[in-house]
């Protein structure tokens, strides 16, 4: 797929649950077969972590972005991040540094445009060495993001040392929101423990007024789900509504 090019990148917009403004988007890979059509990366992320071969794919998804970030920045929208996700193979990648680097300045992106989400599980293994490459991510201005927070191994002493900017809830815990007091108290916990922490707070997977109304009353900073617009190629992202 690679080599045909038949990899692409669809953007999520990420917006300010008070003021309904975007404020940053997600690059979300996609592989348009010309056989299968559209397939979502739960089908071949796993057999691309193991072959090893999301290292050159999870390169070409930190260049695309890069390029987007500094497309729209020309067009004159203003700064608009765009989240990477990085898989646990790329994270422990000793040349993780220098594909960023280099997707960076190919792109003549500012770094403060790219942000990185990782996942409690792939700090768990070598906890000292995670911290070590996040300080040296964080050294060079791009912003890291913990993914799917609640899911993993939620460790207290972790999220106090990692130098992260963002926790994002687990789209599990804001499905039921609406119907089930116990997500409502686990969301509400992990937004006070956040914000304690000096976190930014972004809930996944919204997708009614409901939710949204919940979120805002228990302070989330941010959301993202198809109650906004679903993953969409970067000419439709330009096309959605902003205000
Ligand atoms: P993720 O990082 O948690 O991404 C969010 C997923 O939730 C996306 O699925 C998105 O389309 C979906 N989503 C967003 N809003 C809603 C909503 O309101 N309701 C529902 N039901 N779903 C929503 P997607 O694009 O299929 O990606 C699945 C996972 O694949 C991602 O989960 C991420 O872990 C992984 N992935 C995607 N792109 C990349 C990539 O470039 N590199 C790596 N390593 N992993 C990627
Ligand atoms: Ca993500
Ligand atoms: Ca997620």
């Amino acid at each position: 797929a690679l080599e045909q090019q038949e990899f692409r990148i669809v953007f999520q917009p990420i917006v300010n649950t008070i003021t309904r403004k975007l404020s940053s988007a997600e690059a979300l890979l996609r592989w348009q077969d010309p056989e299968r059509g559209m397939v979502p990366p739960a089908h071949f992320i796993t057999v691309a972590e193991e072959s090893g071969l999301i290292i050159p794919i999870g390169n070409w998804v930190l260049q695309q972005a890069c390029l987007q970030a500094r497309a729209w920045y020309d067009q004159g929208l203003g700064a608009i991040p765009i989240a990477v996700n990085l898989s646990a193979r790329q994270f422990q990648d000793p040349s993780l540094d220098a594909s960023i680097a280099s997707a960076l300045q190919q792109a003549q992106c500012p770094s403060e445009l790219l942000q990185l989400e990782i996942t409690e599980s792939m700090v768990i293994h070598d906890a000292e060495q995670a911290l070590q490459t996040m300080q040296r991510i964080v050294a060079t201005g791009v912003q890291l993001s913990i993914d799917d927070f609640g899911t993993g191994y939620s460790s207290l002493s972790y999220l106090k040392r990692f130098p992260v900017k963002k926790l994002k809830i687990d789209r599990s815990f804001v499905n039921e929101l609406e119907t089930d007091a116990n997500d409502r108290a686990i969301v509400d916990a992990i937004l006070t423990l956040a914000h304690k922490l000096g976190l930014r707070t972004v809930a996944e997977g919204v997708e009614t007024l409901g939710q949204l109304t919940l979120l805002q009353q228990l302070g989330c900073d941010e959301c993202q789900g198809y109650y906004f617009s679903k993953p969409v190629p970067a000419p439709e992202f330009l096309a959605l509504d902003r205000s």
